[in-house]
Order: structure tokens, then sequence, then C-alpha cells
């Protein structure tokens, strides 16, 4: 597992802007969108179609607005002022989409975040939501998606542990292949003191599951 975690942390990470064939102009999307249109069947002239690829683009701009975005700049600014806390910090629930990267159709759900706070201090919980969406609104994988979070947090916070729980929908299984409605994929990856001790993980899961 570990090495399978290792090689999704080392895929190249795409920067804003350095897309290596460049980026194509508005109009060339917009004719790539009216060549799928041709591709369903349908005819990219009728009037409900015309104006459909300005539409598919602009929404490709929020669907994929993590390559524009930084977790650096997310989670650089930290709160110190915790008054010696240094129990666990847990949000969870916090819901995001996503593009799976091998048809590019949604998959969404819910990200659940722990860590233990370090002398580094902890970050404003919003600043969680957002650092879900800087990498879910990117083609993805969700074990990636996953692995991705936890390595910014470490990376960023230096916790003394960190944990995220990540439940989807794939709609590329419901909608299409095997078209299994409502099954959910569950993805977990530990570090630190919740990789180390099995009784940090049940309390993790634990504090999920509470109150529900
Ligand atoms: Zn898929």
């Amino acid at each position: 597992m570990d090495a399978v975690v290792k090689s999704l942390l080392e895929r190249p990470q795409p920067q804003p802007n350095s897309a290596p064939l460049g980026r194509p102009s508005r109009e060339e999307a917009e004719a790539a969108v009216r060549v799928l249109l041709r591709w369903t069947g349908d005819d990219p002239s009728r009037e409900g179609l015309l104006d459909t690829p300005k539409r598919v683009v602009k929404a490709f701009e929020e669907f994929f607005s993590g390559y524009q975005a930084d977790a650096t700049d997310v989670l650089s600014r930290v709160f110190e002022e915790v008054h010696g806390y240094d129990d666990i910090v847990l949000v969870r629930d916090i819901p995001f989409s996503s593009h799976c990267e091998h048809h590019m159709v949604p998959f969404f759900g819910n990200a659940h975040i722990a860590y233990y706070p370090s002398e580094e201090g902890v970050v404003g919980l919003s600043k969680l939501a957002r650092l879900v969406d800087v990498f879910a609104k990117r083609l993805q994988t969700q074990e990636a998606l996953t692995a991705q979070i936890v390595s910014a947090i470490d990376q960023h916070l230096r916790p003394r542990g960190c944990a995220v729980m990540i439940e989807a929908e794939h709609m590329c299984m419901s909608m299409r292949g095997v078209r299994k409605h409502g099954a959910e994929t569950i993805t977990t990856q530990f570090t630190g003191v919740f990789r180390d001790d099995p009784a940090e993980q049940v309390r993790f899961l634990t504090l999920l599951r509470s109150g529900k």
C-alpha cells in the first residue's frame, strides 16, 4: 500500500499554466466540444446546441479550477493562538465533487479530515474545506485525491498525525460499465500517530460516526 501511495504522490502535479502542450484557446476548446457533440450523433448546428460549446467550456473552468489553485496559498495562514489546545481537530462531512481521470465523469461525496496539531499551529476550519477543492477540482482518482490532501497537510502543518477518509460515488460506475447505483468507494490514509497507533484510527472512526 505504501508503494502505491508513494507512486501516487510522485506523479507529476500539474502546475498553473504549465500544460505541457500549451493551453488551447477558448475557440479551440469550443471547437473540440462541437466534435464531441457530433460524436454523440447529434447536430451541433441545431438551435438547442448552438451555445452548448460555450457553456461547456465555461463549466470546465469551474470544474477544473483546481489547476489554478495552490495548497500553499490555502494553508499558509496558520493560527497559533490555540491556548494550549493540542488534541484532535476533526472536520467531517466536507462535501466535494470531482471528475475521474479515466472517463472525465463526476464522482462526489464527503471528505473527513483529522489531525493532531503540532507547535506549527492550526488552520481555520474552512481552509480544510478549501484544501479539498484545490485537489478535487482537477482530473482525479479517489486514491490520489486522498493522498494529496494528506500530503499537503503534513507538509504545511507538520501535525503529529493526519487522517483522511473519502467516501464517494463514481458516476462511471453507476452510469456505465457495471451500472451499480449507490455503490460507495471508501479510501483512507493515515500518517504519524494515526498510522502508528491503531487506537488512534479507532478514535478517528468513532468520532466520524458519533451523533449520527
Ligand atoms: Zn471513471
